[in-house]
């Protein structure tokens, strides 16, 4: 059995995914986690004394991201004040279990725990919404509403910061899908390891260099607890094909994962090239680079009956949805654009969700 390459004298008992070298669990462990703290430090992701809500879903990532800022906050007395945030999608059979998981790490980290779910923020839970639009566009109506539901939550729990478990690999898929899209203004932002999350909190990645493999095997050396189920609706097929490409390219060079993530890094969009402008939502208020944002448009088209609504070009989108206003407005259903706060514009069918009327401890917790 070799020896550890930190040449603690120790065998070792893994090679890194990451770097190749040959490490005893010890040895590993100090790493991995000297790598975060360092990330961290280095991109000046906290201030003391501020509350940090941890994006959890009860998988590797967010688990070993809860463990490891707990860890680290009091190792290197950062003073923050940790918790966890859950979006329940309402999909039975993935979710509802996986919520058990994160039920347990609120328990094992001694972390409060706030859940918010679809059917609270939207009206609409994940399976209701396969029932109406199929399995083909699902990940769509689910990305959007979770990215909207997590920045939500943070802004209900007012906390200084939303940390999220995205990965290496999560983030070199995400440039390499950018980059086979054309889609320019999603490439000069997925690099960012601080994001606006749109309410003025920053979205922040402290495993942003972590790589997939050696999460799964912090995970498992530090008998971590976490669901390794997936989805029970098709995954994202876009994604899915970066995905593939990435893993055959990592099986020849690790180092292409950090090299995409650089390259991301590095790239600079022509100042010629034509960039959507972020604006506020007419309804909801929400960061958008259209007048309507996506989240109000997948709404409306799911409360209208129409659920393609949002999937078509945004051209087409807003023909339709100034036509729905206006017959809304005709009617005295709607106030339209009055009603800053609906996310839907609503009929009595619509069942309107107020955000801003939401209280937090009628919310499932
Ligand atoms: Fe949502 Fe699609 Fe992910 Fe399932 S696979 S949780 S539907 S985004």
């Amino acid at each position: 059995m070799p020896s550890c390459s930190a040449k603690c004298g120790r065998n070792a008992i893994l090679k890194r995914p990451k770097t190749s070298d040959v490490l005893c669990k010890e040895c590993f462990f100090e790493a991995f986690e000297n790598e975060v703290h360092f990330t961290i430090t280095r991109a000046k992701l906290f201030t003391p004394n501020t509350t940090v809500a941890i994006a959890a879903s009860g998988g590797k990532d967010s688990t070993v991201l809860a463990y490891v800022l707990k860890l680290l906050n009091e190792k290197y007395d950062y003073r923050l004040k940790l918790l966890l945030l859950s979006i329940d999608e309402g999909i039975t059979g993935y979710r509802d279990d996986s919520l058990d998981t994160v039920k347990q790490n609120r328990d094992d980290y001694e972390m409060s725990l706030k859940i918010l779910s679809y059917k609270d923020l939207y009206g609409w839970t994940m399976d209701e919404i396969v029932a109406e639009i199929g399995r083909k566009n699902n990940c769509t109506f689910c990305g959007v509403f979770r990215r909207q539901a997590l920045d939500r939550g943070a802004n209900l729990l007012k906390v200084d910061y939303l940390a999220t478990g995205h990965n290496a690999d999560d983030i070199a898929e995400t440039v390499l899908m950018n980059i086979l899209r054309g889609d320019l203004a999603r490439l000069s932002r997925c690099t960012s390891i601080i994001t606006d999350s749109g309410d003025g909190i920053p979205r922040v990645k402290p495993l942003k260099y972590c790589y997939e493999k050696e999460i799964v095997m912090y995970a498992y050396f530090r008998k971590l607890v976490y669901f390794s189920t997936e989805c029970v609706f098709a995954p994202n097929a876009y994604r899915g094909h970066a995905r593939v490409l990435l893993k055959d390219l990592e099986k020849i060079d690790p180092t292409v994962i950090m090299n995409i993530i650089h390259s991301g890094e590095t790239m600079k969009v022509s100042e010629t090239s034509k960039m959507p402008k972020l604006t506020n939502c007419t309804r909801c208020g929400y960061v958008s680079s259209q007048e309507i944002c996506k989240a109000c448009v997948l709404l409306e088209g799911l409360n209208k009956g129409l659920p393609r609504l949002g999937i078509g070009k945004s051209s087409k989108v807003k023909r339709l949805l100034k036509e729905n206003e206006e017959k809304n407005k005709s009617s005295g259903i709607c106030r339209g654009e009055e009603d800053k706060t609906c996310l839907c514009s609503g009929t009595d069918s619509m069942k309107p969700v107020k955000i801003n009327e939401l209280v937090l401890k009628e919310l499932r917790i």
